[in-house]
């Protein structure tokens, strides 16, 4: 037997300069009986210790399908990852055995649900939810694994921490669900936190709350996280870095300031033009013309054609690479310095 699963995990801390996660050209697809969708396709990005990317898109552009691939919580069949790596401190996560990844998945990168409700067991206590990834992780007893609970309601800043351990999901308000889910998340000290649209069903204050807690967590325990949202509002004051996704493709990444100075996509100027300001009160809310193409009959060219006030003929039949602006920056459209001029004139 040469396998021996241990042995192929990443060396915790890494080893060299390689990036903490880094995916490479991923494709993922899913066999319908309608035909095969395309949900992701070539995406490319890369995390540091103590960045955050916040990967932002409509719904059925590719981001958490990508994080699902990144996990390994895809159904597979019908989820068919044809290529692409999926490096995790050098390692490709794709290449280990099933009961390697498992202990790397929830323990060195976690992942964060929209939907706290439906994540959490209605009939047992949150202590024991939080305490169960100290019980079956760390072997630890139910004393130990409750200790350890409040420690972490009490970090995630859970008023009462001692008094409200025992107390149920439906007893604590949806920001407060969401801070339990985070508490679990962050339990086994990930080195990778991956927040799939963690504030979606809150409401506006509590929504920064939670973009507050993550940039502190963060900032505590020197993480690698990737926010996923829809909503490029909630990502300005704690992303570095921004990729944006449209049909299963990145179509623009940079810096987060240089995204919000001047997008160099019309999807991104588009999503940016949408957010809403205080200082333009009483004006008509800016919305992107159409709606996401289909990912089982995407657009010829470029797949946001459809929907570009930029489109040119060639955009309809020529697919557009991702240019490289500068180092750090690129965009897939053929017009990328017109969309630029546009935004500084
Ligand atoms: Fe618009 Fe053409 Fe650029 Fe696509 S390539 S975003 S259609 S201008």
């Amino acid at each position: 037997m040469g396998k021996t699963a241990p042995d192929l995990l990443p060396a915790e801390g890494g080893l060299g300069n390689e990036p903490l996660l880094e995916i490479d050209d991923l494709h993922v697809e899913f066999n319908t009986r309608a035909g095969v969708v395309r949900a992701v396709n070539g995406v490319s990005y890369s995390l540091e210790a103590g960045e955050t990317l916040a990967v932002l898109g409509e719904s059925g552009s590719g981001k958490s399908v990508t994080a699902q691939a990144i996990m390994g919580i895809l159904d597979m069949p019908p989820a068919r990852i044809p290529s692409g790596t999926i490096k995790f401190r050098g390692t490709d996560l794709l290449r280990l055995s099933e009961e390697a990844r498992t202990q790397v998945r929830g323990q060195r990168i976690a992942m964060v649900f929209q939907d706290a409700l439906s994540a959490l067991n209605p009939v047992f206590t949150v202590g024991w939810q939080i305490g169960e990834m100290f019980r079956v992780h760390r072997g630890m007893n139910r004393r130990d694994a409750q200790k350890k609970a409040i420690e972490l309601m009490d970090r995630v800043r859970i008023p009462a921490a001692k008094q409200r351990v025992n107390d149920y999901p439906h007893q604590f308000s949806g920001g407060m669900r969401q801070r339990i889910m985070i508490a679990m998340s962050i339990a086994l000290d990930p080195e990778v936190l991956i927040a799939d649209e963690p504030t979606t069903a809150l409401d506006v204050t509590v929504q920064a709350q939670i973009m507050e807690l993550l940039a502190e967590l963060q900032r505590e325990s020197n993480m690698g996280l990737i926010l996923i949202t829809h909503d490029l509002g909630v990502v300005a004051d704690v992303a570095d870095k921004i990729a944006v996704m449209y049909g299963g493709r990145i179509v623009e990444n940079a810096p987060v300031f240089d995204i919000y100075r001047a997008p160099a996509h019309p999807y991104t100027k588009g999503l940016l033009e949408s957010i809403p300001r205080v200082d333009q009160k009483g004006q008509e809310l800016y919305a992107i013309k159409g709606m996401p193409p289909n990912l089982l009959d995407m657009p010829s060219g470029c797949a946001f054609h459809p929907r570009c006030p930029y489109r040119q003929d060639n955009c309809v039949t020529d697919p557009p690479p991702l240019y490289m602006i500068s180092g750090e920056r690129n965009s897939a459209c053929h017009y990328w310095r017109e969309v630029l001029d546009g935004t500084d004139g």
